[in-house]
C-alpha cells in the first residue's frame, strides 16, 4: 500500500473519528468490571448508521482513486442491492470470521482481504474513542497477554522499543499498546525456548518475524532500536505495509491472528 492512499485514508478516519466523538454514547453495562477479562465487546456497541454510510462512501472514494474502479462499483453495488451490510461487516472482521468474507467476496467480486480492509477501517474509530477513554483504568505494564486489554482482539503486530528494549504489542482495532514477556507466545503462551524462534529478512534487519512451533502461529516485530528513523514509527502504516513477512511466514506454514479465535 502506497504512502499517498495511507495519507488519504488516515486523514478521513481522522475527520470520521472527530464526528464520531460527537454522537458517541458509553453505555456503562458494555463495560466489563471483571479481572483480567478484556473491557469492552464491540459485538455489543451500535453504530451510528447514517455516520457509518458518510463514512464509508468516503473510504470507497479513495479506494476508487487508488485500486481502481472495480472495487468501488462492486461495493457500491453491493450495498445497494443490500449484499454488503456495512455493521455487520465491521463486526465480522473484528470476529475474524473468514467463511463471511469468503462468501462475501464471492457476492460481491470483491477479494475477502479489500472486505476486511474495508470492515477495519470503519470500525477504527469507533474502537479508537473508547480505547482512549478507557486507557486511564488500565495497567497496560502488567496485563501481560497476547490479547488487548480494550477489545479483546489478539496482538496483531509486536516491536521492541527503543528506549529499553522492551517488547511492546499492538491491537490493529483500537490502537492500544502493552507489555509482553520477551521470550513467549502472545497466541499459546508458551514459554518453552526450544519451540520459539524468530527469522529475518535480508534487506531491512529491523523486521523479523516471530513463530511459535507449538501453536504454528506467528507475529511480526519491528526493533524500532535498529530503524534508521526509530521515532517516526507508525504500527498502522508497518502493519500495512509488511506484508511480504505475512507471505514469508505463511509460506513456512504458520498462521496470523486471521484465524485466531477472539477471546
Ligand atoms: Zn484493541
Ligand atoms: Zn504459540
Amino acid at each position: 500500500m502506497t504512502d499517498t492512499f495511507l495519507n488519504e485514508i488516515e486523514k478521513i478516519k481522522a475527520e470520521a473519528k472527530k464526528s464520531y466523538r460527537n454522537i458517541m454514547k458509553i453505555i456503562p453495562s458494555n463495560i466489563s468490571t471483571i479481572k483480567n477479562k478484556h473491557q469492552i465487546d464491540l459485538n455489543r456497541i451500535e453504530m451510528d448508521r447514517l455516520w457509518l454510510e458518510n463514512y464509508a462512501e468516503k473510504v470507497i472514494l479513495v479506494l476508487k482513486e487508488f485500486t481502481g474502479e472495480s472495487v468501488a462499483e462492486n461495493l457500491q453495488d453491493g450495498l445497494r442491492k443490500k449484499y454488503v451490510h456495512l455493521e455487520v461487516l465491521v463486526k465480522k472482521v473484528y470476529n475474524s470470521d473468514w467463511n463471511y468474507l469468503d462468501n462475501l467476496a464471492k457476492k460481491t467480486g470483491v477479494e475477502k482481504e479489500e472486505l476486511y480492509f474495508l470492515g477495519l477501517e470503519l470500525g477504527k474509530p469507533v474502537y479508537e474513542l473508547y480505547a482512549e477513554v478507557l486507557k486511564d483504568k488500565l495497567d497496560l505494564d502488567n496485563w501481560g497477554k497476547g490479547f488487548c486489554p480494550v477489545c479483546g482482539s489478539p496482538a496483531a503486530l509486536s516491536y521492541l522499543r527503543k528506549e529499553d528494549g522492551k517488547r511492546i504489542l499492538w491491537c490493529q482495532f483500537c490502537e492500544t499498546q502493552w507489555s509482553f514477556m520477551r521470550l513467549k507466545c502472545p497466541f499459546c503462551s508458551n514459554e518453552d525456548q526450544k519451540s520459539l524462534r524468530y527469522f529475518f529478512t535480508e534487506e531491512k534487519d529491523f523486521y523479523r518475524v516471530d513463530v511459535c512451533d507449538k501453536c504454528k502461529s506467528y507475529i511480526k516485530t519491528i526493533d524500532q532500536r535498529k530503524m534508521p528513523h526509530p521515532n517516526e514509527l507508525s504500527l498502522y502504516r508497518e502493519s500495512m505495509q509488511t506484508l511480504f513477512l505475512d507471505l514469508l511466514a505463511e509460506r513456512d506454514g504458520y498462521s496470523s491472528l486471521s484465524v485466531q479465535k477472539r477471546v
